[in-house]
């Protein structure tokens, strides 16, 4: 599982180390940008709060994570990028691993200052065009993520589960630090 604020770099690392595990990339984000596509339910109830760089309501996030991680293909485990991403989801992710007899391997948490995070971001907004990451909606997802998704950080510190590793270099480096990380917890 990856942890850190948005613009870390979570979903460039995670598709490597999914590559690595031969295991899928789920990564929460995406799946919701998917349903905001495809015009579905949980895009339409999803959409008001992305954009404003809340987080989704939790329940919505429950039916859309336990669809992914019963799936065939995430049998051997999976890469789990942006969620949870508060204490309830944390739970939840707890109960749904525990009725699939499965476990939380590793989190990674790439840690970065907010100075390279707003550039990083800024970059991407030029690039990839996504609605949140608007100036105001940044500031209010670092909002969100220092109120409720950091506090995780301490959580799975206490599980002793977390790997630490410097996010701020280039992502050559971050990779390579990911890998050694990964390799020295396993
Ligand atoms: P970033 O980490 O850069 O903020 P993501 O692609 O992970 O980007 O998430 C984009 C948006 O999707 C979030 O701002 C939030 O609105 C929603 N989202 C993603 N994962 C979750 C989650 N676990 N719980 C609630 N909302 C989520």
């Amino acid at each position: 599982m990856f942890l850190g604020p948005p613009g870390a770099g979570k979903g460039t690392q995670a598709v490597t180390m999914a590559g690595d595990l031969g295991m899928p990339h789920v990564s929460t984000g995406d799946l919701l940008r998917r349903a905001l596509r495809e015009g579905t339910e949980v895009g339409i109830r999803a959409k008001s709060f992305m954009d404003a760089g809340d987080l989704v309501p939790d329940e919505v996030l429950l039916d859309l994570v336990r669809g992914r991680l019963t799936s065939d293909d995430a049998a051997g485990g999976c890469v789990l990028d942006g969620y949870p991403r508060n204490l309830a989801q944390a739970e939840s992710l707890d109960e749904m691993l525990r009725e699939l007899g499965a476990g939380i391997v590793g989190v990674l948490n790439l840690s970065v200052s907010e100075e390279t995070l707003v550039g990083r971001i800024a970059g991407r907004r030029s690039d990839e065009s996504r609605v949140d990451d608007a100036a105001e909606t940044v500031r209010n997802r670092m909002r969100v993520y220092e109120e409720q998704t950091a506090p995780l950080v301490v959580h799975y510190r206490s599980r002793g589960l977390l790997l630490d590793v410097d996010g701020e270099p280039g992502v050559e480096e971050v990779r390579a630090a990911v890998r050694s990380a990964v390799a020295a917890a396993s």
